[in-house]
């Protein structure tokens, strides 16, 4: 099967706007779950690729990366987007599928590019830095992957420990709002973000289960464009980890009722799992009528000033 690559929306020419892209809406067991030989999985394999899921992570295009899971490179690519081009990534919290070391060590190819120069004219670029925001667990995993390289390569990274409701400039059109998430609390902060660049501001909620009232009441101050909410249970039983396809839709109506979310927003639900989530096809006759639309592998949403 030939991989359809969507290339970025074309930027409008008087017209403000940003760009977010799903490159991966997958939940930790992937989607098919690749050792799995269950009716749901199998018919995922011969489903359309929408039902092919990466694990869970998102771009700020181009350049805000939302999440490193280990199969990053290879969802990038199905994307159309460039990761030379990113120089935040923010990170939810430690788990495998949302934060590995190993996409961020292919950034020594680069190195190793330059030490043995090519013959033709063309130069190769320079990596550029790129700054890890994270939790205190995330930098400490990013100082040991560090320092198990030993200072071999200068891969140009960066750490920024995050603290919850503790909101960073990350450039000058762009400012990130890390809120704690309700997932893995015993352990250590994770965080769904706002992402307000220019006038536009977006809300990427995964992995989490019901907001705290903290963060609905953090979450007051803004009027959102965008909503990209967990739902991986999806016609399961939500738990206090992760939302379910229900959670989302009530979870919709508290953002519209209370105003965060502006009444022309969208609402996309993201890293669904394969044994609880039917196929993409069955979800959106389902819930898009209700204005719910179902995140998948590179789906581009594009905001607009109106
Ligand atoms: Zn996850
Ligand atoms: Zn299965
Ligand atoms: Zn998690």
């Amino acid at each position: 099967m030939v991989a359809v690559k969507t290339p970025p929306p074309r930027e409008g020419r008087d017209r403000a706007m940003v760009r977010f892209v799903l490159l991966g809406t997958g939940s930790s067991d992937l989607y098919p779950s690749p050792w799995c030989g269950c009716d749901y999985c199998a018919r995922a394999r011969d489903n359309d690729e929408r039902d092919w899921r990466h694990f869970s992570c998102a771009l700020l295009f181009p350049d805000v990366l939302i999440d490193c899971p280990p199969d990053l490179p290879h969802s990038a690519l199905r994307a159309g987007v460039e990761l030379f081009k990113v120089r935040h990534l923010l990170v939810t919290h430690s788990h495998h599928d949302h934060f590995s070391t190993d996409p961020l060590l292919l950034r020594r190819s680069v190195l190793w590019a330059h030490k043995t120069p090519r013959t033709e004219t063309a130069t190769i670029p320079e990596l550029s830095p790129l700054v890890v925001h994270g939790n205190a667990k995330v930098m400490e995993r990013l100082r040991a992957f560090l320092k198990e390289l030993g200072g071999k390569y200068d891969l140009r990274l960066e750490g920024n420990k995050l603290k919850p409701f503790e909101p960073v400039r990350i450039d000058e059109r762009t400012k990130a709002h890390p809120i704690a998430a309700a997932h893995c609390r015993s352990e250590e902060d994770a965080f769904v973000f706002v992402l307000e660049r220019d006038e536009f501001a977006i809300l990427y909620a995964t992995d989490t289960g019901w907001l705290s009232d903290d963060a609905f009441d953090y979450l007051r101050q803004f009027a959102l464009d965008l909503v990209v909410a967990d739902a991986t249970f999806g016609i399961a039983p939500a738990t206090s980890e992760h939302m379910n396809l229900e959670q989302a839709r009530e979870f919709r109506e508290r953002l519209l009722n209370e105003g965060i979310l502006k009444e022309r927003g969208r609402f996309v639900v993201t890293h669904l799992s394969p044994h609880w989530t039917p196929p993409h096809r069955l979800l959106v006759s389902a819930l898009e009528p209700e204005g719910i639309t179902i995140g998948y592998d590179g789906l581009w949403l594009v905001i607009e000033r109106a």
